[in-house]
């Protein structure tokens, strides 16, 4: 025990194996938590229930979502002749930011890499095949280009090739080996207006 309660010293466990939260933060968070009246962490903690308990993943998109289909596939205002894949639902996030952007979107929620054997059967990718029907004209690529995104880009490509889709690729102004989710939004809308075509 470092600190002189077991349940800070937990807190502090538990905060530190959150994304970019360091030993440091960790603790800060934990006082902060500490000082706050007990509504406050009550509302917290329940907060963090419900987020693990009503969301789930459209059926159709694969977006996170507490309706299935979620309120972009369900929305009449959306253009059903365009898909936009991307890797995460932290780029539909970035690209919804933009208001640039009004066609579907497919969740593949990750990238295939071999050496952490990830293979096409734990993407989304059949099931982006199959939502591709006479409805669907053109497919928009999004995925950030590390050399994982380009593999999965080209597999996807010569999946759907055979289909006769219309297929493109966000322009490079997103720059190499970075995030969608880190970009700004106007090298987003760039990204998006200038796709080349596969
Ligand atoms: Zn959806």
């Amino acid at each position: 025990m470092i600190y002189t309660s077991e349940t800070i010293d937990k807190t502090v466990e538990m905060f530190s194996s959150l994304p970019t939260i360091g030993k440091k933060t960790a603790q800060r968070l934990a006082f902060f938590l500490l000082k706050q009246d007990e509504k406050f962490v009550q509302e917290f903690a329940k907060c963090l229930i419900d987020l693990k308990k009503n969301v789930k993943l459209c059926s159709v998109c694969f977006n996170y979502t507490e309706t299935d289909p979620c309120p972009i596939c369900n929305s009449p205002k959306r253009d059903r002749s365009i898909i936009c894949v991307v890797e995460s639902p932290n780029d539909v996030f970035a690209i919804e930011k933009t208001n640039e952007f009004f066609g579907l979107y497919h969740v593949l929620h990750g990238t295939l890499n071999p050496l952490e054997n990830i293979s096409p059967e734990d993407l989304k990718i059949i099931e982006l095949i199959q939502r591709l029907d006479n409805g669907v004209e053109e497919v928009v690529l999004a995925i950030n280009p590390t050399i994982e995104g380009e593999v999965t880009t080209q597999y996807i490509v010569n999946q759907i090739k055979p289909l006769g889709k219309k297929i493109s690729r966000i322009a490079r102004g997103i720059p190499v080996g970075s995030d969608l989710e880190f970009s700004d939004e106007a090298t987003i809308i760039k990204a998006l207006q200038g796709r080349i075509a596969l």
